[in-house]
């Protein structure tokens, strides 16, 4: 299994990310995607990337709750921080506590848009309150070898096929379908199994039976058999499927 977005260098895992990463490594993890947030958290994840070579993996860009009055800093920072990333995330919009620094937040999404066009890479998206201005952003900045991930994806199977009008994007399903009465599970039981990648946003959104609990990508065996269990099939499927999906996205044009 990949997991396709994990903060694998957050804090909360100071006191015993080995043992996290042992664990991982265990329920068969084979490789993560650390998603970059904003210039304060990028040494931390520099180091756990040095930790954890071959097996973490850099996605390098400005998340939108970190754009502000100095976004323009925060995303020369991330500019000249790219190298080696397999992808530029996590960037998007999210609009759920405020739209104070809207104008900001869509204009800092097209940049990063550019530098993925610039330099073939796929794009993690975040996007919260905010699906029409993300599919007006999408079809503005629309290019032939536009693609990603929909990261968390919360919105209907609609607003997801007219993302995939723009681009080739994955939906990014983590622990929030484990959730009963969950209405992603509607919306994955309408999505094929191959437009779908793991993820488990750790150290948030832990599955069911942790809910509320720290996350960790050991836990992504939940999410598959949650999967499995939504779409009438068995785990080894589903994971043999999402892993392949994972691995076309981050790894056909960098690393093999
Ligand atoms: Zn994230």
């Amino acid at each position: 299994m990949i997991d396709t977005h994990v903060h694998l260098y957050d804090q909360a895992y100071d006191k015993d990310r080995d043992r996290v990463v042992a664990r991982a490594k265990e329920a068969g993890v084979t490789r993560c995607i650390l998603p970059a947030i904003e210039r304060s958290t990028y040494k931390a994840m520099e180091a756990c990337l040095k930790s954890y070579p071959n097996w973490t993996f850099k996605a390098m860009g400005v998340h939108p709750g970190s754009i502000g009055s100095n976004y323009k800093e925060e995303l020369d920072f991330a500019r000249t921080h790219v190298n080696k990333a397999v992808a530029i995330g996590e960037v998007g919009l999210d609009f759920y506590r405020s739209r104070e620094f809207q104008k900001e937040q869509i204009v800092a999404l097209e940049e990063q848009i550019q530098w993925a066009k610039e330099l073939d890479l796929p794009l993690i998206i975040h996007s919260r309150s905010a699906f029409p201005e993300l599919l007006q952003t999408f079809k503005k900045c629309s290019h032939p070898n536009m693609r990603g991930i929909l990261h968390a994806w919360s919105g209907g199977v609609e607003v997801f096929r007219e993302a995939n009008r723009y681009g080739h994007f994955y939906m990014g399903i983590g622990g929030v379908l484990t959730f009963r009465n969950a209405r992603l599970a509607e919306v994955v039981k309408e999505t094929q199994l191959n437009q779908i990648v793991l993820e488990t946003d750790a150290p948030w959104l832990s599955p069911e039976p942790f809910r509320g609990k720290r996350n960790e990508s050991a836990y992504l065996v939940y999410i598959a058999d949650r999967l499995a269990q939504v779409k009438g099939t068995n785990k080894e499927y589903v994971v043999a499927v999402t892993t392949q999906n994972a691995l076309s996205l981050f790894f056909t044009k960098a690393y093999e």
